[in-house]
């Protein structure tokens, strides 16, 4: 029989949210991959487990740790990951094991629990029904300009991983890009001693985090972009104008114009088919 790579959560800050699952996932199992052997013994220890190998798979080396954990999964043992902090997988390792797993056939399954993403967007107050997660930004160039871009319009709530040394700047560039009067939560140190959640607009964190010198883990949580006020019918047909005139189709034009005007899409629709089609269309 097969064995199972497991993808077990620990915990973001505070060793009471380790489960009675995850203690026995990690208990019992061939290999633990890790990315630091004596920040995960520190954890092991605390949970008292002894005698389980802990392997290095972090970003550099976890993809050559596939042969050996397919090898172990063939033989019929279970292989865990975990990372320093959290859900393995969540900006962390975890992905290529699994994909390389999958790819081999071999079952995949998780113990769920501490995502800081997770915690930071319930605790928000901003809508939690759909949200998108864009991970740490580029540091810089275009990529980076590119990624705040997609936010202006964004009407999803979106969740952003940060250094705090990095924080005061993103504040900066998220409140040049948007409505200064954007919404924003800070969640910082969850389920620490010191957990805290600012609350406020865009433009007061630019003061805020330039005031006060963000120190410890941050979680950024963006309100989502609200719904543009009713654009007339030449706005529309203006906006489609520059999407079609920029080599996009009808279609694509009128899904870009509806999620950036707000307008409905039988709206939308009439207006571009007042717009006569290219001949190459
Ligand atoms: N895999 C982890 C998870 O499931 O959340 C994320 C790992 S990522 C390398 C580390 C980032 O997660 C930090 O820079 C910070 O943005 C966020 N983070 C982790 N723990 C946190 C905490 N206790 N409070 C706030 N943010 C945290």
């Amino acid at each position: 029989m097969t064995g199972r790579l497991v993808l077990v959560s620990t915990p973001i800050g505070n060793l009471g949210d380790l489960s009675p699952r995850a203690v026995e996932a990690l208990k019992t199992c061939a290999l633990i991959c890790c990315e630091d052997t004596r920040h995960s013994g520190k954890l092991l220890s605390h949970a008292g487990i002894s005698g389980v190998r802990l392997a290095v798979a972090d970003e550099h080396r976890e993809t050559a740790r596939v042969d050996e954990v397919l090898g172990l999964l063939a033989a019929g043992n279970d292989v865990a990951v975990i990372t320093d902090a959290g859900t393995p997988g969540i900006s962390d390792p975890g992905m290529r094991l699994v994909a390389a797993v999958v790819e081999a056939g071999h079952p995949v399954t998780a113990v769920p629990g501490p995502a800081a993403l997770v915690m930071a967007i319930v605790v928000s107050g901003f809508d939690t029904t759909r949200f998108v997660f864009e991970g740490f930004l580029p540091r810089s160039g275009r990529e980076r300009a590119d990624r705040i871009t997609e936010m202006v319009t964004e009407r999803r709530t979106v969740v952003l991983y940060e250094a705090p040394h990095r924080v005061a700047r993103t504040m900066a560039d998220l409140a040049a890009a948007c409505d200064g009067e954007r919404r924003v939560a800070l969640a910082r140190e969850l389920t620490k001693l010191h957990e805290e959640v600012w609350r406020g607009t865009l433009a007061a964190a630019v003061d805020h985090t330039e005031q006060v010198a963000p120190r410890g883990e941050y979680v950024v949580v963006l309100e989502g972009a609200a719904a543009p006020a009713d654009a007339s019918d030449e706005q529309i047909l203006a906006a489609l104008r520059r999407a079609m005139g920029g080599g996009a189709d009808r279609r694509s034009a009128i899904a870009t114009v509806m999620a950036a005007t707000g307008a409905s899409k039988r709206r939308v629709y009439d207006l571009a088919l007042t717009i006569p089609r290219s001949a190459d269309e």
